[in-house]
Formats: C-alpha cells, structure tokens, sequence
C-alpha cells in the first residue's frame, strides 16, 4: 500500500479528518494502521495516527510521510473503530478519541524551537543572538521566552534569518539497567583466572564470584556485593572474559512486595447463583450487562475472582475498573494473590514511565489481567472475555474533559464487540443502572446478606443543632467524643471522615458576614493552615489573610468551617492522647504518600485516621470498630440533582468500614439536617426504600434515569458575549427539539465565573431526540470560528458535574 490516512494532531473542526499521505519507500513494509507517525502540516511536523492503508486517494499531490513514530501499532483495529464511536457519542475530535487510549507517556509534546535558516550562518546574526544559539544552530522557545531575546529573533525572522520549527520529544526512553555475565565458558574461566597477575587481586575477585556463580547479574547488584568498582569489571570486559549488555526492565511499582497466593473459595449459595448467569455468558460468548448488587462484605470480589479465573481458562483477558481512590496495595493484593504476574496495575499514582511499562506488558500479552481506573477500560487487548467495574456508581467514572466519555459505555461498547459479559458491581447502584436492572436491560443479580451473616455496622445519626441547643459548640457530639475515648482505651481504632478538603473552610467577617472571595472566581478562597495562606481552587490565586475586614475594618476576620487540618488540631485540644493519622490531598501528595500512611495505620501506629472522601472506600482493617462522619450534609446542598444520591451513597460507604470482621461495628452519623431521607435511609442502610424516594423526585422533576441531559456551557471574558451566545443557543436548540423536551436557560452556571471569565449555561431534557446530535454539533461547528477568539462552548452529554 502506497498511500496512509491520518488523523492529524490538530484539534479544530476542519482538520477532524483522516487526511492522507504518501509513504515513502523506505517506510512502505514498515507503517501499519495503529501506528503513530510524523507528518508534515502546512509549515510544521505534527503527529498524527494512521487509521487506515490504501493504493488510491482522491486528492493529488500529497505529502510524504515523514517517519514513524512507533515499532508497532499502539492502538489495534477496533480501539480504531472504537475512535470513531467515541467521537459520535461524545461530540469530542477523533485526535482526542484515540490520545485518550493511550498512556500519558506516549502523547506528543511539541517543542518549538527557532532555527537559522538554511542560508544564514550563526555569525550574520546581530551580537548578542549568536550566545544564545546551540550547536546546531537552534534554540528552545522556552529559553528564547527566558532570556527575553524574542523581539530581536522577530526581527532577524522577518529578515529571513530565522524560521521557527516543531519537534516531537517524547520518544519515552525505557529504563535500562546494566548486566554483566560470563562470556567464556566455566573451566576457561577457571584458566583464566591462573592467567591473572596477582597485583589484580580486584580482578581476580570478581572472576571467583562468577567461577562459583555461573549466571548473568545486574552490574549494581555486583558492585555492591564485592565492594568493588566498574573500572575492575571494565578490565574483564575487556579481556572478553566478562560480557555487558543493556537490559530493558520495567518499572514494576510493585515488585519489592510478594503476594500470598490465593485460590478459589468453595461459593455460598447466593454465591453460586449470582456466578451462573455470568459464567454462561463467558461460555456461550454472549454479550451481557449484569449488575451485581451486594452491601459491601457480601463477597462481590470473590465472584469477580472466579469469573475472571473462568476467562483466562479460555484464553481470554479481562479488564476490572477500581475507583481511583478504591485502587489500594490491598485492593491490588486480592487479584495479584489470585492471578499473580498476569496482572497490570493502571493508576495514577504510577509515574509516567510505570504507567507506560504496565501498558506495554498488555500490548505485549504479557499479562492477561488489567485492574485500574477510568481509563485503563482502553487496555489494548484483544481477546476480552469480562469487563468489571466495581463501584459502579462512582461518578469518577465520567471523564470531565474531552472526550467527555463514560467508562460504562465505553465498557458495554468495547463488550458487545467481543460477545462478552459486562459486570457492574456495586452495594448503591447508581439510580440509572438500578433502572435499567428493573427494566430488565441489565440482568439483575443480588447478594442478599454479608458473609456469615455478620450483622451490618449499628448507625446512630446525631441531630447537630440539637448539641448545640445544649450547649456544645465542639464540632464533635458527645455521643462520638465518649466513643473515641472509649476506642483508645480498648485499644481499637477509629475512622473519622470528613467530606472533601477544605471546601468549607473559608474566611468570613464575624461582624458583618464579608466572605473573601477569590478576585478571578465567583468563589470564596479557602483556608490553609499550613501556609496560612487562602488558595482559589479553580484558578490557584493565594492570598494572605487579611488583618482586618475589607468591608467593615473589623478585625474579627477569622476562618471558618472544618477543614481536615482544623479537626486535627481540635482533636490534639480535647483528645491530646490520640495518635492521629491524617489523609487528605495535602498530606497524600507525594508518590507512596497514600499507602505509606494506610500501612501506618494498617500497623496500629495511630488511634484515628482522619480523612476526607479517599478514606471512604476500600479500607478493611480488623481493627476498625467506630467511624464517625463528622458532617453528612456538606454535599446536600450543592446545586447538583445527584447530591441526595451522592450523600446517601458515601454514608452507606463510609458505614461499611467499620465492624467488617470480628468486632462488631458503630457508626456515628453528625448531621443538621436528620430528617432528609438520604441521611436518614443511610441510617438503615435501605438501599430499596432509597431509591424508590429519589426515583420519584427524578420523575417529578425530569432528571435521569427518567430524562437525559446534555449541558451546554458558554464561557468568555465578557459578559454581554456569553449572554448573547447562550442565548442563541438555547433557541436554536428549542427550535430544533421536540415539545416534550425541556431547554432551560440561559442562566447563570452554579460557579459564574472561572478565571476571569464568565460563565453561562443551558440544560437539554429530553426522553427522544433523534437529531440532537446533529443539532449540537451545528452550534460547535456555528462558533468554531468565534472558539478561536476566546469563547468557549462545551457540551457534555449526561452531565455529571452542574457547575
Ligand atoms: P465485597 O467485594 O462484596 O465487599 P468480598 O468478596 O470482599 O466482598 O468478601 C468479603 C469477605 O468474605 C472477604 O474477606 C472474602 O475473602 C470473604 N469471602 C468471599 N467469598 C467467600 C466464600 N465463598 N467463602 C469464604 N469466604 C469468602
Ligand atoms: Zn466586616
Ligand atoms: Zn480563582
């Protein structure tokens, strides 16, 4: 094949295309569709991915490729095809579809560089340019922007001196660690070592360990074992005795750590139930949607286990999503203990490189397992045989940026191509998949009862307004200060979980109610202990606290609400006795962070582990006895149609940490709001009263699983512009809609300013709208033009954030 089509890296509505090109002889048996390559782009070299080979194009004269930028295809025919389906389902560009399957790693980087023409030679510039240029006569844009000589290479480009020019890096380098073994066989070693003078006593050292070790060793390890140097092994390599090679390894975040074998666990009853449909569906190669509906402790996993042991037996692979906050080692342990090497870890606390090697280790059928977040659902296998997504009702599941994908779908999409079974796991559905399940789209499977019947954790909920009516103004009930107590003297541990970081803790005026809001941001600035400083989460302005009140000159300026950092301290105040491990995105910034201080924990090094939502799931220690939710209505009152769902959803989660082996477990609920039924049926952990409550609020209201959503968002420095766009909008869409469907808006969004920059919205409810699609992609394709100027319009099909 002579001719390639790529999609050019190039995000704009005209060049959302395969454009194509020629391959040069040299490439001709080299370049596959999968593979990324370099290609010229009017002035520049981009990247770009082939996605298909052919002898013919309708266009004349095209360019040549220029080379490749891979050995081998990085994405296989149907994460090609699955490219195309992402950009119909979520209105995003095919180059955004395909950069997302891929790790981090390997998108592009451009560097810009300034080059001297090809005519001009270093000294026709002016003094002091020539300084600046390296050797081969380029210099970094960045290093041109830092030494603030950019006017004097505008004017020297615009005398033709200089031109300006893209490279690709981030041809990611392997790590590469250095082996050293014998070359000659064993009795010549032996004879060479009489050969050695006796002054190289160094020499002959190492020549002794490989007489009595006849094996390859990496040089480090050898080094060290003979306290010796690399010059010593130079000699031998020299002599051709020794020899070194390079050795690729992968960085494997878990290789220091041994896994304790597991095997297969006779199922209970309910067990063997739940399993059969699902291990049918392996064996009959039947797509299927199957939700797995069990309180935590009900041995979801275990099923999970089997079902994936069942596909490997046929040769097939499987990929298993884990909420990003629910990926601990021990979440990690349960599959590598069952299914060991075969298993590649995917999630972001991998660096760039391990996440790279992990995903090569799938490329490669090296591994026949993925277990990891969001976006490992783009493992690139081939053979798939279950797709798993435990915690399926987690929002993190959404991706918020382009393309603005749903692992869910994505998952039944990749499913139904490969005749397999997808397996939703959760103890609190999501509202939409419990209504599919009772509609029958998606096969209904519950495990009724924890295992061995152990009871579910006791839940008291505490009426916050009521202490306070009584006279304590502590952030702490009564009820949970004497349980703390009573847990550190018995020596069990508690959990305190404290929703979100920060986001209450803002610094207002006692005396006049003046908030300080964040400048840029309609948002009020948080407080942070540590720096003593106020940060805007949104845009990351830092500001110190103010002396006095800017409205009012009070000095009774002061932060309010409760931040991790202030429980902490509160608790050394009435608790000074407690050892407290503290978790949040402060304290688990640092790679490890998170696992180190779980391990603390896990050891008995603290009484109470403090954290916000990342200590919400996955934690199983013996010895948790009491968890205390220190405020359960921080998230009810967010402007979000999920946040009854949501608050029901992290109670019951948080709930289920405790008392999840011999010792039974309390939970402790603090609330100002104990008669909202998502606190209260979090309570009494009733999942089916739940949902039938908020299903008639969705009805009501026209939310999902009733409606669909689709949100558009105007954003521009100017008010009157977005005004004026949303507006447009909303009444093209009215007039392109059906009357059954709601088009609310223009309003303002929830947060009505980012950055300086305005922000507008307009909310779509519809049951049936065959041309929505067409219709928002007129309105991208209306203001692409404008989107170069500094309005932005986003549409994210089923929202999962409002603001
Ligand atoms: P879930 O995923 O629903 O939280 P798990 O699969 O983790 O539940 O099971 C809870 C506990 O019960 C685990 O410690 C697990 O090892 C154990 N378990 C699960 N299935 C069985 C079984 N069939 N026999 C004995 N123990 C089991
Ligand atoms: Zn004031
Ligand atoms: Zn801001």
């Amino acid at each position: 094949m002579k001719i390639a089509s790529v999609i050019v890296d190039v995000p704009t509505k005209q060049t959302d295309k395969p454009f194509d090109y020629l391959i040069p002889d040299q490439w001709k048996d080299t370049i596959q569709p999968g593979m990324r390559v370099i290609v010229p782009f009017g002035p520049r070299k981009i990247q770009g991915f082939v996605t298909e080979l052919k002898n013919q194009s309708e266009f004349k004269q095209l360019r040549e490729i220029c080379e490749p930028m891979d050995l081998e295809p990085v994405l296989n025919k149907e994460l090609l095809e699955l490219g195309n389906w992402l950009t119909e389902h979520t209105l995003c560009f095919k180059i955004f579809a395909y950069q997302a399957m891929l790790p981090a790693a390997l998108k592009a980087k451009y560097q810009k560089k300034v080059k001297l023409a090809s005519r001009t030679k270093l000294n026709d510039l002016p003094e002091p340019l020539p300084l600046f240029f390296h050797q081969d006569g380029t210099i970094h844009w960045d290093e041109a922007l830092k030494s603030g000589i950019v006017p004097k290479l505008q004017r020297e480009a615009a005398k033709g001196h200089l031109e300006v020019i893209y490279e690709v890096k981030g041809k990611l380098k392997k790590k590469q660690i250095k082996m050293i073994r014998p070359l000659l066989p064993l009795p010549e070693l032996t004879a060479e070592m009489a050969q050695i003078p006796a002054r190289a006593a160094k020499q002959k050292e190492v020549l002794r360990y490989f007489i009595e070790n006849y094996r390859e060793i990496e040089l480090k390890q050898l080094l060290d074992d003979l306290h010796t140097t690399k010059s010593t092994v130079n000699a031998l390599i020299e002599k051709k005795i020794l020899f070194e090679r390079d050795a690729e390894v992968y960085r494997d975040p878990f290789e220091h750590r041994t896994f304790e074998r597991t095997f297969s666990l006779p199922l209970t009853e309910h067990q063997q139930k739940a399993i059969g449909p699902i291990l049918n569906s392996i064996n009959e190669d039947q797509h299927e949607v199957f939700l797995l509906y069990g309180v935590t402790g009900s041995g979801k996993t275990e099923i999970y286990l089997q079902s994936i042991q069942d596909c490997l037996e046929k040769g097939k692979e499987a990929i298993v999503l884990v909420p990003e906050i629910a990926l601990t080692p021990q979440m990690v342990n349960r599959f590598k203990g069952r299914f060991g090497n075969l298993v590649a870890v995917m999630h972001s606390g991998l660096s760039a490189g391990e996440k790279y090697d992990e995903w090569r280790k799938i490329l490669r059928r090296e591994v026949s397992v993925v277990v990891g977040a969001r976006s490992a659902i783009f493992a690139p296998f081939e053979n798939l045989g279950i797709i798993i997504i435990d915690e399926e009702h987690e929002t993190s599941y959404k991706q918020e940026d382009m393309p603005r994908y749903h692992a869910r779908d994505v998952a039944i999409k990749r499913a139904e191509t490969y005749n397999c079974p997808v397996v939703l796991g959760s103890a609190t559905p999501s509202l939409e998949s419990f209504a599919r399940a009772q509609k029958r789209v998606y096969k209904l499977l519950s495990l009724p009862s924890r295992m061995n019947n152990q009871a579910l954790p006791s839940v008291e909920i505490i009426d916050m307004r009521e202490e306070l009516r009584e006279g304590n103004r502590s952030m702490f009930s009564r009820s949970l200060f004497d349980k703390l107590k009573d847990r550190i003297e018995k020596k069990q541990q508690s959990v305190l979980f404290l929703n979100k970081r920060g986001h209450s803790s803002f610094v207002m005026c006692r005396d006049c109610g003046y908030v300080i809001n964040c400048p840029n941001c309609d948002i009020s600035l948080t407080y942070h202990r540590a720096s003593e400083q106020m940060k805007c989460h949104y845009c990351g302005y830092e500001s110190y606290v103010p002396k006095q009140c800017p409205e009012c000159l009070s000095e009774h300026i002061r932060y309010f609400g409760t931040g991790t950092q202030k429980v902490e301290a509160e608790l050394g105040k009435i608790l000074p006795e407690a050892r407290i491990i503290r978790m949040d995105v402060d304290t688990t910034g640092r790679k490890g962070a998170h696992e180190k201080l779980l391990q603390e924990f896990q050891d008995g090094k603290a009484d109470i582990l403090l954290g916000t939502q990342m200590i919400a799931k996955g934690l199983d220690f013996p010895n948790i006895t009491l968890v205390g939710v220190l405020s359960a209505d921080t998230m009810l009152h967010l402007p979000d149609f999920r946040s009854s769902e949501k608050t029901f959803q992290l109670l019951t989660q948080v709930s289920g940490r405790a008392g999840r082996h011999k010792l039974p477990g309390e939970v402790i609920i603090q609330t100002y709001t104990p008669e909202h039924y998502s606190v209260e049926l979090a309570g009494t952990q009733d999942y089916d009263l739940f949902y039938n409550r908020e299903m008639m609020v969705r009805k009501v209201h026209h939310y999902p699983p009733f409606y669909y959503l689709t949100l558009i968002t105007v954003s521009h420095e100017q008010l009157m512009t977005v005004v004026s766009v949303t507006e447009k909008i909303a009444g093209y869409v009215r007039s392109r809609v059906s009357n059954e469907t709601v088009v609310l808006g223009p309003t303002a969004s929830p947060i009505p300013r980012i950055n300086n920059r305005y922000r507008y919205q307009c909310l779509i409810k519809y049951k049936r709208e065959k041309d929505l699609s067409r219709t928002l992609k007129t309105i991208l394709d209306q203001y692409q033009k404008d989107m170069a100027h500094g309005l932005q319009v986003s549409i994210d099909l089923n929202p999962f954030i409002l603001m």
